[in-house]
Parts: structure tokens; C-alpha cells; sequence
């Protein structure tokens, strides 16, 4: 996914002409003050740390300031924080605008229902998650004629605009949708929108590009993401690699079984790690590849847990041997296979004469890479 930083998202949206408040981004407290000095950005201002958390504005990671050296002040305060885990590396100075209400809209895509989405609600300015279902107003949007002039009204009625500031509405809700198309988003967010007397103004923005259409736009190429640095050599490779805050290694093919293998080990209390998703791929040479890059990641134990379809047990196991036989022996970590299917008997047979013995039941071998990776780090 690439998920755009707010200024990112906003130097977008001002392509597309969502209104905005007046901004510019600093890397340092220099920077900011003297954007601030140089009128660019006027006072009273905003600082903002651009993360791609969110939350800021409760979490002290969005400050106000009246003065050039509030301003240096706030940025600098900002610039040292980690903000859930993310260090702050820029801050986006913005004028501070007199607002009415915060308003919520978003454009996303509803997978159940294979439409966008338009998403708008009158409780702006909280997470989305936490404003009851009854508040929030969902319409389907077919993509073809994309969105219409009754979908817009219904929105504007929401909001209770009528006149001039409706028709800043429709103008508005027509540039969003042109992002969210054009841009191949799957989510265009802005929370709040408010109201700033006549006028409505976006005070957030949030686009996450679809990664599926990256290849169109290699203007995001650079965007920074939060991939990691294992992460980002398995995409390079094709890959489906996920690093997470445990131990425990997990080898699987194909999504569903891979989270509930995910699911069985977190039950029997162990902690899973990173996890490889092998697909349909049964290609000796990929899953070496594949597990090599997982060794890397220094799990303490791993836990292989594949099922036969199209897959070959046996060529994922003669992968796997190979992939063995390349990692140094300081470090090795303990391997427990469940191989299920399609030529699962030669498969067992490869990796026992390699010493990895094949347990059928999923909860006994889960047990066991549970407590093989107990007491390791
Ligand atoms: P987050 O969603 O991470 O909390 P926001 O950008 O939504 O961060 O900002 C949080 C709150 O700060 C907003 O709900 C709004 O009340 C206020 N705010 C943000 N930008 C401005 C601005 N330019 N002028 C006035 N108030 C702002
Ligand atoms: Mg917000």
C-alpha cells in the first residue's frame, strides 16, 4: 500500500482543486520559523507531524502557535517526538483557520459490495471507527457514471448545506471522486472537513494509493511507506512476506491458511513473526529464496504448515532442504513441517532424510513450534 503523508495527500488534492488551508512542509525548527517569518505560512499557525498514524491531534502531535517562536517551539517539540513508533522527520506548518463544524468524508472501496464507497458523517474530527454506525451514511457509487448529481445532494442535506455552500460541496465532492479515479486510490479521507464561514475547507488528508495500480504512477515510486526493510527485497522478489511483533517463523500457501495458521499459534500462546505466504508456488529455487529471506529475519523457531493442492509437497520440501543447507549453522533455528496433499509421502520422505520430521495434526505440530521457540528471543 502506499499511503500518502498528509501534505502528500494534500498537494494532491490541491491538483484536483480541494480547498485548502495555506501550508508548507519543515524538516527542522529553522525551517519552520522562518516560514513563518517569511509570511508563507501565517500566523496563528498549525504544526503538524507528518506521520502516517493517526490520532495526531489528541496525541500532541498536532500544536498551534501565534508567534514565529511558538512556531520553532512546537516544530521542535514535534520533530523529537516517535509517534506510535513512527519518528517524526517533517511537519506541516498550515494557517490556522477559524472553523464552524468538522465535518467527515471519505471515498473508499467496499469490497463486499465491489463498489466505491462515499462515506460522509457530521461527527468529523474523531476516528471514523469510533462515530456510531447510525451517524454515518453510506452510498454505493456506481464507477461508470461515477458520482451523480443525487448522491452529492443527499450528502450536502446531511450536512445541512444549501446555496453557496452546497455548491462548494458539489464542487468539492466532484474533485474528490476525480482523485480517488484518477489516482487509482483506494481511500481518499478527509477528517475533519470543516466549515470555515461560507466555505468548507480540508483540514486533513488521508489517500492511500492501490497498490495494484503503483505501476501507473510512478510519481509515488518514492513515497515512503512502512515496509520493512526485509519486506521491501520480498516485494522487489514477488514475495508475500509480512514481518510482526513475534518469534515465531510461519510458512504457509495461500492466505487462508496462512492466517489461520496465524490464528492456531497465537491460540496455543506463541507469538508469531514473520509469515510467507508460498501462493501456488512449488518452484524449488523460489521457495529457497523464500526461506532464506525468512532466516534472515531470525525467527525462533519456524513453523511450516502447507497444504498440497496444486502445490507439490515434494517440490516445496526439495526447496526447503536446499534453503537448509544455505543458512550458516549459528543460524539455524528449529523447523516443525506439517505437509499435507498432493505427493505429500515423498515430501515427508525429503524432508526426514534431511532431519525434519512431518507432523500431520495441526495442533500438535503448532504445539511444537510453540515451545521449540519458548525461552528463545
Ligand atoms: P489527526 O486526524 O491526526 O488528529 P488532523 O489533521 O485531523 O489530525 O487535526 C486534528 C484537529 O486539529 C482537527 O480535527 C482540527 O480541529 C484541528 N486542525 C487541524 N488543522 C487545522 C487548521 N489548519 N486550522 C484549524 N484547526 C486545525
Ligand atoms: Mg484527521
Amino acid at each position: 500500500m502506499v499511503k500518502l503523508a498528509e501534505w502528500q495527500g494534500k498537494s494532491v488534492f490541491r491538483k484536483y482543486g480541494v480547498p485548502l488551508p495555506r501550508g508548507e512542509v519543515a524538516r527542522s525548527a529553522d525551517e519552520a520559523e522562518s516560514l513563518v517569518r517569511s509570511g508563507k505560512v501565517p500566523l496563528p499557525c498549525v504544526v503538524k507531524a507528518q506521520v502516517l498514524a493517526g490520532g495526531r491531534g489528541k496525541g500532541g502531535a498536532v500544536r498551534f502557535a501565534n508567534t514565529p517562536e511558538e512556531a520553532r517551539a512546537a516544530a521542535a517539540a514535534i520533530l523529537a517526538l516517535e509517534f506510535k513508533g513512527e519518528k517524526v522527520r517533517e511537519v506541516l506548518l498550515e494557517e490556522k483557520l477559524p472553523i464552524g463544524r468538522e465535518l467527515y468524508l471519505s471515498v473508499t472501496l467496499d469490497r463486499t459490495q465491489r463498489l466505491p464507497i462515499l462515506i460522509a458523517s457530521t461527527h468529523g474530527g474523531v476516528e471514523i471507527e469510533s462515530v456510531a454506525d447510525t451517524e454515518i451514511d453510506r452510498q454505493a457509487v456506481d464507477p461508470f457514471p461515477g458520482l451523480t448529481s443525487y448522491e452529492k445532494r443527499r450528502v450536502a442535506k446531511l450536512f445541512g448545506l444549501s446555496g453557496a455552500p452546497a455548491r462548494s460541496l458539489d464542487k468539492l465532492l466532484d474533485a474528490v471522486w476525480q482523485v480517488f479515479q484518477r489516482e487509482d486510490a483506494e481511500l481518499v479521507e478527509i477528517n475533519p472537513l470543516a466549515t470555515v464561514g461560507e466555505g468548507l475547507v480540508a483540514l486533513d488528508a488521508k489517500v492511500i494509493i492501490e497498490d495494484d495500480a503503483a505501476f501507473r504512477h510512478p510519481e509515488y515510486a518514492e513515497v515512503r511507506d512502512d515496509r520493512t526493510e526485509l519486506e521491501e527485497i520480498a516485494r522487489e522478489k514477488e514475495i508475500a512476506f509480512v514481518q510482526l511483533d513475534g518469534n515465531i517463523g510461519v510458512i504457509a500457501n495461500g492466505a487462508g491458511l496462512t492466517m489461520a495458521t496465524l490464528d492456531v499459534l497465537k491460540e496455543l500462546g506463541g507469538a508469531p513473526g514473520v509469515f510467507l505466504d508460498l501462493g501456488g508456488t512449488d518452484d524449488p529455487k523460489k521457495v529457497t529464496e523464500a526461506f532464506l529471506l525468512m532466516a534472515r529475519a531470525r525467527p525462533a523457531s519456524v513453523f511450516l504448515n502447507i497444504f498440497g493442492g496444486v502445490t507439490r509437497c515434494d517440490t516445496v520440501a526439495t526447496g526447503l532442504v536446499e534453503a537448509m543447507r544455505q543458512v550458516p549453522a549459528s543460524e539455524r533455528f528449529p523447523l516443525i513441517a506439517r505437509i499435507r496433499g498432493n505427493n505429500e509421502k515423498e515430501g515427508i520422505e525429503i524432508l526426514r532424510s534431511a532431519g525434519v520430521t512431518s507432523v500431520s495434526d495441526l495442533r500438535a505440530s503448532a504445539q511444537a513450534a510453540v515451545d521449540a521457540a519458548r525461552g528463545r528471543p
